[in-house]
């Protein structure tokens, strides 16, 4: 069975002429879909009977179901998704609200078909941060989507569908996107830059309010600056040498030399300035003298450093969040003439916070 979630508004089009219908009736079915959050065929009421009939023969909406909604104290609400691939595209009316209260770190093992995804509310916007992949590949040591292992990389569809769930649940619109939940979006490169193009031109969400985050896939990176769309590009450092980055980042084989000129690239075909995050572990990456050396290397670009003291991760205490380092780090980069933000923890009594999504069972 193929699915509608995924298809642009044009592909809608031309998929209907080939059933003999005009091309107009895409663009209702788009609405449906991407506005109106359809679920069914038989919702569409404004198409034709026989449409629906022949479209539904070959195709499903392809809509996720909701299975848990938590809300944090905060007002960040992070949902767990049931991909439409695992419950073989039965679509369901009812999305029940369960609540999950805790989930024990996975394996692949049985895994697959479950996302997770955040909606963050702000004074002035909502922000969802969305998954690609199924796990991660990538395997970073203080991360808990790494630590679970990698199942497979969403669709785009899959990739657009968090977005709207996550605003049926929110009741409201969202306006930025951040690709910093599970997985590396450059690794499932198509899926991410199809999704980032359908949330422009279907959700009306700007390119300019996108953000990308990668750990420092490098060809993708390149790939990238070559589409010259104008997303944010994120870049998690953590790490001012490569001994220690191949420490912390066993899965990602290229130097921070090839990642700095890679951003470089991004920076002068874009014209967009780069972030760098970088996430702080207490005794490991966060000393003076490292600060130093990240403002050596970054000297000279036009950049900006995101600092994210680390979230703890179950299972995982090998790790600290620190307490006393954060603000000479952060002032060592200051002095340098480089931009400093600290990342505002959210949602961790919900596990919402960056690096603490993983996989859960089905
Ligand atoms: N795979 C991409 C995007 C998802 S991770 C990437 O790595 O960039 C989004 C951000 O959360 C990354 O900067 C990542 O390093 C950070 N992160 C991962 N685990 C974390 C943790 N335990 N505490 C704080 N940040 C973490
Ligand atoms: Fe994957 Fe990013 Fe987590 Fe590393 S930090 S394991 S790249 S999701």
């Amino acid at each position: 069975m193929k699915v509608l979630l995924g298809l642009s508004t044009d592909e809608l089009c031309s998929l209907v002429q080939e059933h003999g219908a005009p091309a107009y009736r895409g663009k209702q079915i788009a609405e449906w879909v991407y506005q109106r959050g359809a679920r069914t065929f038989e919702e569409m009421t404004n198409i034709p009977e026989k449409l629906r009939s022949d479209l539904s023969k070959e195709y499903a909406v392809g809509r996720a179901e909701t299975v848990a909604v938590q809300r944090s104290r905060d007002g960040t609400l992070k949902l767990l998704l049931e991909l439409a691939a695992a419950n073989k595209l039965k679509v369901k009316n009812q999305t029940p609200k369960v609540q999950v209260k805790s989930q024990k770190l996975g394996t692949t093992e049985g895994f697959g078909d479950m996302v997770e995804t955040v909606g963050l509310p702000y004074a002035d916007r909502f922000s969802c941060c969305l998954s690609t992949q199924v796990g991660c590949p990538v395997g970073c040591v203080f991360c808990a989507t790494g630590l679970g292992g990698f199942s497979r990389n969403l669709t785009a569809g899959e990739i657009v569908d968090q977005v709207l769930a996550v605003q049926e649940a929110a009741r409201t619109r969202v306006d930025h996107v951040v690709f910093m939940g599970m997985g590396e979006p450059l690794l499932n490169y198509e899926a991410t830059v199809k999704a980032m193009r359908l949330l422009n031109s279907e959700l009306g969400i700007a390119m300019r309010h996108l953000t990308v985050s990668t750990v420092g896939f490098v060809p993708g990176i390149r790939r990238l600056a070559e589409e010259k769309m104008q997303v944010t590009l994120a870049v998690s450092l953590h790490a001012p040498t490569d001994d220690l980055r191949r420490q912390l980042i066993p899965g990602m084989k290229w130097c921070l030399a090839d990642i700095i000129d890679a951003c470089r690239e991004y920076l002068q075909q874009t014209g967009r300035r780069v972030t760098f995050e970088y996430c702080l572990l207490d005794g490991v990456n966060d000393g003076t003298a490292q600060a130093q050396e990240l403002a050596r290397l970054l000297r000279g670009m036009n950049c900006h450093v995101n600092l994210i003291p680390y979230n703890p991760v179950p299972g995982l205490s090998s790790y600290k969040r620190p307490r006393k380092s954060i603000r000479a780090f952060r002032e060592v980069l200051e002095g340098a003439g480089i931009q400093v933000t600290q990342r505002v923890q959210r949602g961790p009594d919900i596990d919402a916070a960056c690096g603490q999504l993983k996989q859960v069972k089905s």
